[in-house]
């Protein structure tokens, strides 16, 4: 069957939509990261947003693929310079997402991901209500969480103890999402998110290409 999302006998040669910014938020270890993973293996036309962060590189973390890695004093510049969607402070650090790869997807009609925590999720619903759809994941109990922040390894005790009582505040905005999912099992939760993305990606006013395609099935074409 062929995906009426891309197919281009459908839209020819139009964009065939407008793009969506789907954000993933979560406390750290809910398994917002393998999610984000395994929807970009999946989805060859979702993009993921890297963030410039000020914080220092962890092992196996690569510059420009997990992050783009950078000083306090050019973090404040991309701020003064206003190339800095949205950024937050998270921890001890500073976050933001850069404004220009964002536009260029969404104008292209491809789709960007974005994890990032509640703050930015905040900030991008004030500026782009209209392209975003958010979505919270929940670990399915502190305990669990505990033991996904520690077998990680990356981070050290006092890490992980600071992070565990981040987790409350982070969890403590889950109503200010569109949609909720509790990560109790990995499989289940991609294919809630999978069709999450699906459903936004159907959204009448994302489907640019329909006014013209109606037009054409109403001339009898
Ligand atoms: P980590 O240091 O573990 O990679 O990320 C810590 C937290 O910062 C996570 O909750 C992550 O979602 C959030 N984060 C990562 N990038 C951004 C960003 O660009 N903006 C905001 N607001 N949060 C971010």
């Amino acid at each position: 069957m062929s995906d009426p999302i891309s197919d281009p006998a459908i839209h020819a040669g139009e964009v065939s939509r407008r793009g969506l910014m789907l954000v993933l938020s979560s406390p750290s270890g809910a398994g917002k990261t393998t999610l984000s993973r395994r929807l970009l293996a999946e989805f060859p036309d979702l993009t993921m947003s890297i963030s410039v962060t000020t914080r220092p590189k962890r092992p196996g973390e690569q510059d420009g693929v997990d992050y783009s890695f950078i000083d306090r004093i050019n973090f404040d510049l991309m701020i003064n310079k206003r190339e800095l969607l949205e950024h937050a402070k998270v921890f001890d650090h500073y976050y933001g997402t850069p404004a220009g790869p964002v536009e260029a997807a969404l104008a292209d009609g491809r789709d960007i991901l974005f994890d990032i925590d509640w703050q930015g999720a905040q900030q991008l619903k004030q500026e782009k209500r209209d392209d975003l759809a958010s979505i919270f994941i929940l670990p399915p109990s502190t305990k669990e969480l505990e033991q996904r922040l520690k077998s990680r390894a990356q981070d050290s005790d006092e890490v992980v103890a600071r992070r565990m009582s981040k987790a409350a505040d982070e969890i403590s905005h889950w109503p200010e999402y569109d949609y909720v999912v509790v990560n109790q099992d990995m499989e289940d939760a991609l294919g809630q998110v999978r069709a999450i993305l699906t459903a936004e990606r159907l959204k009448r006013a994302r489907q640019t290409y329909l006014v013209n395609f109606v037009k054409r099935l109403q001339d009898g074409q």
